[in-house]
This record gives structure tokens, sequence and C-alpha cells, in this order.
């Protein structure tokens, strides 16, 4: 079986191709399944305007075209497709302000794709590409770990997305990890290997204390951001990590029907 949960659109403005163009092209290349879930606008009240725009939050698809284009195109191609089973999801940050409207978002979509690009802890904002290292990687977990344990989240894409800009993990880095990958199995979600953000991520670092651990449930994400990049041409070295590790993926998202 062929899957993937994590697909990207036009709408979030750095991406390109419809909802269409993605289907259309999973089909081409075998997949049995496919989850859209593009980035979702978080409303804009629970942070600065400065924050929200220096995260490009104020850049992502609107409510309207959330509304009108985004769940319409899905349902449209749900019916149009029936040789590929199509889910609808958003990828979205977590902030302890927003449970109701993951609650809210929950009775509309299938799952939701956590994805920590930023995060606020001790009254700050940090950015998890650049602003994290050695010293503070743990607050990336534990808002991780604060995230999962409410249970909105089944999902979690490029876990060690802290090690973006930290060339020597250390300690903390392992702490860090091990606090995601039990968390993760704890809350029964699913660890991605992403497939976007090579040489970046996946890591090594990461992914070799998680091949340690029992009941890690391993599942390849995409995280397309273009419809030609489901052939799948890039993930060589990414095939490569899960072998060297020997890494049991998970074919599917078990809680969906
Ligand atoms: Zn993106
Ligand atoms: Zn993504």
């Amino acid at each position: 079986m062929k899957t993937n949960y994590h697909t990207h659109t036009l709408l979030c403005n750095h991406a390109v191709g419809s909802v269409e163009d993605y289907i259309k092209e999973a089909i081409n290349n075998k997949f049995d399944i496919i989850g859209i879930s593009d980035h979702a606008r978080i409303p804009s009240y629970i942070m600065s305007e400065n924050d929200y725009t220096s995260e490009h939050l104020d850049t992502y698809m609107t409510e309207l075209e959330f509304n009108n284009i985004y769940l319409k195109d899905i349902r449209m191609c749900q019916k149009k497709y029936t040789n590929i089973k199509i889910y609808v999801s958003l990828e979205i940050d977590y902030n302890n302000l927003l449970h109701s409207h993951y609650e809210y978002l929950l009775g509309i979509l299938d799952y939701l794709v956590l994805g920590i690009h930023h995060f606020f802890a001790d009254g700050k904002k940090y950015n998890s590409y650049y602003d994290l290292n050695e010293d503070n990687v743990i607050l990336y977990a534990k808002t991780i770990e604060n995230a999962l344990s409410t249970g909105y989240f089944k999902y979690l894409a490029h876990p060690d997305l802290f090690l973006y800009s930290i060339n020597n993990p250390s300690k903390n880095c392992e702490i860090a990890s091990k606090m995601i990958i039990e968390s993760c199995i704890k809350n029964g979600c699913y660890l991605e290997i992403n497939c976007n953000g090579y040489p970046h991520y996946p890591t090594y670092f990461f992914y070799n204390i998680a091949s340690k651990y029992k009941g890690t449930k391993f599942i390849l994400g995409y995280d397309a951001h273009n419809p030609k990049l489901l052939k799948g041409e890039h993930i060589k070295p990414i095939t490569d990590l899960i072998t060297k590790l020997g890494l049991k993926l998970e074919e599917k998202l078990d809680f969906l029907d």
C-alpha cells in the first residue's frame, strides 16, 4: 500500500498546484491514499501582529479560501476520483489558546498534522528553524509534549526540525529527542519521516535514537509543495536512512476508516 498524508496546495502561497493536480499525480504514481494537509491560518488574536507576520501566518489560506476553495475542491475530488482514498486535513502549529479552534477543525477534518514551526515559551516566541540551540531545545520538546497530551494530534510532522540550525547535537538534543519520541508512543501519535527537508532533516541523530524504541509508529510524509514530488524521485537519501537504521514504516494511519 502506498500512502501520503502530508500534501500542500497553492493556497499557502509557497507551494504550486491545486488540490486536483496533487490527486491526479497521486493516482498516476499509484498511491492508494492521499491526505491533503495545507498550512492552516490560525486566528491572529493569539499573538502580536509582528509575530504573526514574521511566521508567515498571514500568507496562508484565509477562512474564505478554506471554505470556498480548499474544502470544496477536496469534496469534489472525493466524488470524482474513486480509485484513491482522499482525506482532508491541515498542518497546524500548537498554541494552548487554540484548543477550541482545534476542536472546531476536527469537526470538519479527518485529522490534524502537527508541525512546530514556532512556539511560545516564557513569554517569548521561538522559531524552530533559527532560534534553537543546545540550551533551549527542551522548550521545543515540551511544546510537543503539551500538544500531544491534548489528544488533538495523531500525526507529528518533521519532529526533528529543532535540529535545523544545530550542527553538533549533544546531550540536551538527545533528551529532547527522547521526550518527543516517548510522547508520540504514549499518545499513539505517528512520527513522520519527512521527505521535504533534506539535508536538514530527517536526521540520523534523531531517527537513530527513535530506532532504539519499541512501539514507534513511523510514517513517511512527502510534505509535497509541488505535485511532481509525488513521483518520489528525490527521496532516495531518505529511504537510504530508513534502510540504514532498519526502521519499519507503517503503511497507513490506522485511526482513519
Ligand atoms: Zn509549507
Ligand atoms: Zn508541510
